[in-house]
């Protein structure tokens, strides 16, 4: 019998993850696979992880890592992913935003058509106004446009990853992680199946507008070195606005006798120029010089707290 494993990280569950921990123990009911479930509670301040230590109690595999604080969404995907043993590996929302119905076609898809990562991509979502959607569309087509890896637009953290892909993703040592990057990065065969995202069941969203920048910069960022290429246009447009400043006054000075107080525009402008450019470039080298800062410190990306249950699974 295959082993899956399903790992949730939590932030602030303590209503929707009963209903989601039931859907799934009802889905997994007729026990043709070993099972195991890790929930990773991010530093939740309310009874997260006390709700996982009631299912602990029924059902051993149903797992929990509390880490020290809040580490974000994707460190604590990372610490899950980390500890888990299935020849395949399911990642899910506590929220119930991540339809549990789906998971038999996702398994089908892996067992039965040999894919080796299954995605799945946000029909819509309705928890997320029009400010979101212009949003998330933006960051697709500008990742898409520069990056050599290609995402799939609306792409979520619903997906199966097989051992292959898990331990060769986990393998990277890198800390600022962007799995929705890396699954396609890593290549093997892959799929993606629609999925629809329903309203969370319980709690507030807790992805708040600067966590989704910094993902989508940490995804961008690490995935492009587009901002690198941002300083070369940017000069090239400021010496065609000087050239054409300076035919300007050349022509405008000869053929049409115009009068300027001398030298005085083209040295305000020059400065100007010069110290917008200068900004750009010491900007653009800070973003990644902070990069490398992270990746040299390469600090853990969690610390654990407490663990219920962990090396279990349903057999
Ligand atoms: N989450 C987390 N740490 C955080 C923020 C969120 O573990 O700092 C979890 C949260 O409990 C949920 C998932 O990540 O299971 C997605 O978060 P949320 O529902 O707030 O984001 P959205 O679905 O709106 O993008
Ligand atoms: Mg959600």
């Amino acid at each position: 019998m295959k082993t899956i494993s399903i790992v949730i990280p939590a932030y602030n569950e303590e209503e929707s993850l009963p209903f989601l921990l039931d859907s799934l123990l009802a889905l997994f009911e007729k026990k043709e696979y070993i099972l195991e479930i890790i929930v990773i509670d991010d530093g939740s301040k309310d009874n997260t992880f006390d709700v996982v230590r009631k299912y602990n109690k029924v059902n051993n595999y149903i797992k929990g890592i509390k880490l020290s604080r809040n580490m974000g969404h994707q460190a604590a995907l990372d610490c899950g992913l980390r500890h888990t043993i299935g020849d395949a590996v399911i990642s899910m929302d506590a929220d119930m935003q991540h339809p549990p119905e789906m998971i038999p076609k996702m398994l089908d898809l892996w067992e039965n058509e040999d894919f080796e990562v299954v995605l799945t991509s946000k029909m819509e979502n309705r928890d997320t106004g029009l400010f979101y959607m212009i949003w998330s569309k933006t960051f697709y087509s500008v990742f898409n446009k520069w990056s050599e890896v290609k995402l799939t637009p609306n792409g979520s953290d619903f997906r199966l990853m097989g051992r292959k892909s898990l331990d060769a993703i986990l393998k990277m040592p890198e800390y600022h992680k962007f799995y929705r990057g890396l699954v396609h990065f890593v290549g093997f065969k892959t799929v993606t199946i629609p999925s629809h995202v329903d309203k969370r069941i319980a709690g507030t969203r807790s992805y708040t507008f600067s966590k989704s920048l910094r993902l989508a910069s940490d995804g961008l960022f690490s995935f492009s070195n587009f901002a690198l290429k941002l300083p070369f246009f940017f000069g090239l447009i400021l010496l065609c606005i000087v050239i054409f400043y300076l035919a300007y006054v050349v022509i405008g000075m000869f053929a049409f006798n115009f009068q300027f107080v001398k030298g005085w525009p083209s040295t305000i402008t020059l400065i100007i120029l010069s110290m917008g450019l200068q900004l750009v470039f010491m900007g653009i080298i800070g973003l990644y010089i902070g990069k490398i800062f992270n990746e040299v410190k390469s600090r853990p990306q969690y610390f654990k707290d407490e663990e219920v249950g962990i090396g279990k699974t349903s057999d």
